[in-house]
């Protein structure tokens, strides 16, 4: 049986396409780490080792623990790390890893504001039959029945409240310390945005876990039928640049494929050849539209021109004729005209707006009859005659 996981879920949201490659086709492709993951990893270790030792009544002091950062630091790196960030070396988030660790350090020294009940603790979850899994990073109790679910973030970016408010993983933890303790009155989520030094909290009723709980089923019935169909989207977004199977997916493989190869071969790729002759051609013709466009622009002004000085209505070609139609139509302003402003504001304040919210300024002057004539007066105002010319070609007749 499946054991999904928040990581897993969020996976399928974010593209179906890298979901099956990842869970379904187990496709390991580039096991390197980014730089990111990497110094979140060594502070992640690095509290891990400080509440451990707590535990065990050893409190470290902060040398002690930026020491620890260093030396795993130092044991894991390698080259194959991957900086995605133009400009920075691995020294800028080895430091902010260091900044992270004295801040939180700082704020919550000595560390006794609840007891420490699991350290990466893992959290199983049944919803309807299904099973989930996650790790707490830090779970721990202020008082009896008052738990707290703890999560360390080194992310370069700082969500809003309402982020938090809707977090599905601590949320989904929450259902997990629920079903582990029999004694849960009330349950803190707690983020620690440590790049910040900032702590923020969310809570969760009871109606917001029965949602999440339907969300849930919902989402992995989706994500089962697509296993069954075998239909799994490739779903682009500004995550695709850091997605480790760009090389298998339809919509990015050629883009990397060609992006890494040497000038003479991309230029020789037959893909690239087709794409530049098929831009060249589709400019080509815009510019031939463009020019026809306006050449028939210029021709219909000399029509109607002739039409008004001879006098005439429809006017002979070889074996076509043409009708020109010249009108006097009402105008109101467009959109994008600045009288419009006005006018939209004369008619809120009418408590007209309703009645032409889609306001078709072609229809306005169908609508007007009814409202009283102050208004109507105001609203004329805006109102411009324009002239209308349509040109229509038709067949001669025989004896035409
Ligand atoms: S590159 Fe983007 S669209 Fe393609 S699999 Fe990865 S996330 Fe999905």
């Amino acid at each position: 049986m499946t054991i999904y996981s928040h990581s897993r879920l969020s996976a399928f949201e974010t593209c179906p396409l890298q979901y099956r490659l990842r869970y379904v086709d187990k496709i390991k492709i580039d096991e390197s780490e980014t730089i990111e993951a990497f110094m979140g990893s060594r502070v992640h270790e690095t509290l891990e080792k400080l509440y451990k030792d707590l535990r065990l009544s050893k409190p470290n002091s902060l040398d002690e623990l930026l020491s620890f950062y260093n030396d795993v630091w130092v044991k894991n790196y390698s080259d194959d790390i991957k900086i995605v960030k133009q400009g920075y070396a691995p020294g800028n988030y080895k430091d902010t890893g260091a900044k992270c660790i004295s801040e939180y350090y700082a704020r919550y020294q000595p560390f006794n504001d609840g007891k420490t009940l699991g350290i990466e603790q893992m959290i199983a979850i049944d919803i309807e039959g299904y099973k989930l899994r996650g790790f707490i990073d830090r779970l721990s109790s202020s008082r009896d029945g008052v738990y707290e679910i703890h999560d360390y973030k080194t992310s370069q970016y700082l969500p809003q409240q309402s982020h938090f408010d809707s977090d599905r993983q601590l949320a989904l933890y929450q259902i997990g310390v629920q079903e582990m303790f029999g004694d849960v009155k009330e349950v803190d989520l707690i983020w620690h945005y440590l790049v910040f030094d900032r702590e923020i909290k969310s809570k969760r009723q009871p109606h917001d876990l029965a949602e999440l709980r339907s969300g849930i089923v919902k989402l992995i019935e989706t994500i089962e039928r697509a296993e069954k169909e075998n239909d799994f989207e490739a779903e682009e977004s500004g995550l695709c640049d850091w997605c480790d199977y760009q090389s298998l997916c339809p919509k990015r493989m050629h883009l990397v494929r060609t992006g890494q190869m040497p000038l003479n071969k991309y230029l020789e790729d037959p893909g690239v050849l087709l794409v530049n002759r098929y831009v060249e051609k589709s400019m080509e013709k815009k510019k031939l539209i463009d020019n026809i466009d306006a050449e028939l622009e210029l021709l219909k002004d000399a029509i109607v021109a002739y039409a008004k000085r001879e006098g005439v209505e429809i006017i002979r070609g070889n074996d076509k004729k043409l009708r020109v139609k010249i009108e006097e139509k009402p105008h109101f302003p467009a959109k994008e005209e600045t009288e419009r402003e006005q006018l939209d504001a004369i008619i809120k304040k009418a408590g007209k707006w309703e009645e032409v919210s889609d306001l078709n300024v072609h229809a306005l002057s169908k609508v007007l009859t009814g409202w009283s004539p102050e208004l109507i007066g105001k609203i004329r105002e805006f109102q411009k005659m324009q002239e209308s010319c349509r040109i229509y070609i038709s067949n001669l007749k025989e004896r035409e």
